[in-house]
């Protein structure tokens, strides 16, 4: 009789410790079906969500997005296809779109109200939820670079300004002066947007176009996502976006999704909206699209606009955007897409 209550006694022990791993576990959930082969490399690039110029965009300035979306898109999916890190590719994508004037992201980012580039970034590993941001610095070559950095190398997750700065620097980042970001551009935007504001109109509305995230799936199953940007032209007193916030303009969980977000930061902020997309996916079993759509349609009836990229660890993946456009690409073992216009194709599976 001890033995069959202490044989009771042991299975029990194993029942609660079952469900105890299953449901608080930091380690990933996986499917079966998941386990059984490898996930579909996938990454997906935005650029940026607004309206297209008055009179549509030139040919020439088409044919330079969609190189540099292309470029993005294969220097992320190289990492992918040699074994390397969701997040590795993440990162590289977001680099190359930093280094090119085209984005409101390193060079090339929009100007505050006083005159100033002020650039805000943040990264996140769906394997373990670790995450790193770095706000309002000035001097820092890649922001992407130094949010990994503040993931990888440092007890926290955002450091701001000068203190952000300096942490570059002493992890031997490339410090530029605060002129590397200045293109001419951005600096007639400014101007326009100060007449705007003199005149006390609308601001125009390409005026923070052009930021820049990625999500990816690797090899091993795990998800990570990246965003990177300028903010608003004509963003005052120290103003942080959604970018940079974790939950906000980026999230990524392997329970759940991998989102990066861009629009207008104050809405994708209250709305919580990368988390919130993720949340709808992993407690309400709604599908990517769906889920994207629903936080996005949200968003809008608060009065922002915006756009998001959004991948499940299963690699069903979708774009959603209430601006005119975004700027934005896809890449899997099947395809490459860069789409610029609203009515391409908006969703899809890395299968
Ligand atoms: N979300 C960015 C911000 O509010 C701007 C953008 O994505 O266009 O700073």
């Amino acid at each position: 009789m001890a033995l069959v209550n202490a044989t009771i006694a042991f299975v029990g022990l194993l029942i609660i410790y079952g469900c105890q791993t299953g449901t608080h576990s930091t380690s990933p959930l996986r499917s079966p079906e998941q386990t059984k082969r490898p996930a579909s490399l996938t990454i997906l690039i935005h650029g940026g969500a607004g309206s297209l110029p008055a009179g549509g965009m030139a040919e020439k300035d088409e044919a330079a997005y969609r190189a540099a979306l292309g470029l993005a898109l294969d220097t992320g999916y190289n990492i992918l296809s040699d074994g390397g890190s969701a997040l590795d590719a993440v990162q590289a994508a977001i680099v190359t779109m930093e280094d090119n004037p085209l984005f409101n992201a390193g060079k090339g980012a929009v100007f505050t109200a006083e005159g100033r580039n002020e650039l805000d970034s943040s990264l996140m590993d769906g394997r373990d939820r670790n995450a790193g941001a770095v706000t309002g610095v000035t001097t820092i070559r890649n922001p992407i670079l130094a949010a990994r950095a503040v993931m990888d190398q440092s007890p926290h997750v955002m450091m701001a300004r000068d203190g952000a700065e300096a942490f570059a620097k002493a992890k031997g980042l490339e410090i530029v002066s605060p002129d590397y970001f200045y293109t001419e551009k951005r600096w007639q935007q400014l101007q326009k947007a100060r007449a705007a504001a003199k005149a006390k109109a609308a601001l125009p509305a390409t005026s923070h176009f052009g930021t820049v995230g990625a999500v990816a799936l690797d090899a091993n199953g795990h998800i990570a996502a990246g965003t990177s940007t300028g903010g608003m032209t004509y963003k005052r007193y120290g103003r942080i976006g959604d970018s940079p916030i974790i939950g906000a303009g980026t999230y990524a969980s392997d329970l759940s999704c991998a989102v990066s977000a861009t629009g207008w930061g104050e809405f994708f902020i209250r709305g919580t909206a990368a988390r919130d997309i993720c949340a709808r996916v992993q407690w309400a079993g709604a599908d990517i699209q769906q889920a994207a759509d629903q936080v996005i349609a949200d968003l809008k009836n608060m009065g922002g606009t915006g756009g998001v990229l959004a991948l499940t660890p299963k690699g069903t993946y979708a774009f959603s955007f209430s601006t005119q456009m975004m700027f934005r690409g896809v890449r899997t073992a099947q395809r490459k897409d860069v789409y610029i216009e609203n009515n391409d194709n908006q969703s899809g599976t890395g299968e």
